[in-house]
């Protein structure tokens, strides 16, 4: 059996600055997972222990996992990330031995950000999870517990769009124990976010403040969407025309129109 294909390792080649918005969530994470682990001694003086991890939460689309990665991408890490779905799938009956080989790569990989999607899936059913679930999450929250316990350089971070049903035993000191709520980006954010997903490309006459006022409610892989559609058209069009044209403002605003807010019902 695969197990490889349930995580994917890899050294990011972004950071911080290819976020858009997200000023209170980069300061968090810089201030209670980055700096902890590059100044131990220091917290350790002041009384502040370092490790632990921290668990990111909201609406589908903006940009837990892209956060993740620029962390890693930021302190210059591997990032390793596991889908706790794909985990109980497909390790059904071999689980504990599997979760255990998957922090010893972690280890092997230091400096690392170890990145857990939809960690809900641990404990919203401990007693429902097919085949011994209860027992998969202790081996979880052990490996979980080892490397705080040895001020291993791996940073966990856990995403969920539901932290309401994960197993309270996770939010404990040393554990899941800071929670941050990634919501749909604000105006100055999306059009930070436009601007980083324009770059490279051959653009004209955009008015990204007028787009950014626009777009309410659009979560960052919306903002993504609509540049690829418009991107997509001028492509088409200029493999018609044999015509290269920029990507303008009303490109970008047909294709709102044709691509609507994901986050509104959250
Ligand atoms: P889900 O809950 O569905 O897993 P998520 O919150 O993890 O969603 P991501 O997968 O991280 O969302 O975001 C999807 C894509 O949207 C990213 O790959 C990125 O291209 C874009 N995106 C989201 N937020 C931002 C942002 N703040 N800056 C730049 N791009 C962003």
């Amino acid at each position: 059996e695969d197990s490889q294909s349930a995580f994917m390792i890899e050294k990011p080649n972004m950071n911080f600055s290819d976020v858009g918005g997200m000023e209170r969530e980069k300061q968090e994470i810089e201030l209670k997972i980055i700096k902890p682990l590059q100044f131990p001694d220091l917290y350790k003086a002041y009384g502040k222990k370092a490790g632990g991890g921290i668990l990111l939460y909201g609406p589908p689309g903006c940009g837990k996992t892209y956060l993740a990665k620029a962390t890693a991408g930021q302190i210059n890490a591997e990032f390793i990330s596991v889908g706790i779905h794909d985990i109980l799938d497909m390790w059904v009956g071999n689980s504990e031995k599997n979760l255990h080989a998957l922090f010893e790569l972690a280890r092997q990989n230091k400096p690392c950000v170890l990145f857990f999607d939809e960690v809900d899936a641990l404990g919203a059913n401990r007693n429902t999870m097919k085949n011994n679930g209860s027992h998969l999450i202790n081996q979880f929250l052990s490996e979980m517990d080892g490397i705080t316990a040895n001020n291993d350089d791996i940073l966990i971070i856990g995403a969920t769009n539901a932290p309401w049903h994960l197993d309270p035993a996770f939010r404990r000191p040393g554990r899941f124990d800071r929670i941050i709520f990634v919501e749909p980006p604000a105006q100055q954010g999306r059009e930070e976010i436009l601007k980083i997903h324009l770059k490279g490309k051959p653009v004209d006459d955009i008015d990204y403040t007028s787009i950014a006022k626009n777009t309410n409610g659009y979560s960052g892989a919306d903002l993504k969407a609509i540049i690829d559609i418009a991107t997509e058209d001028k492509l088409l069009e200029a493999l018609q025309t044999g015509k290269p044209q920029p990507i303008t403002q009303k490109d970008l605003l047909k294709a709102s129109k044709n691509h609507k807010a994901t986050t509104r019902e959250w």
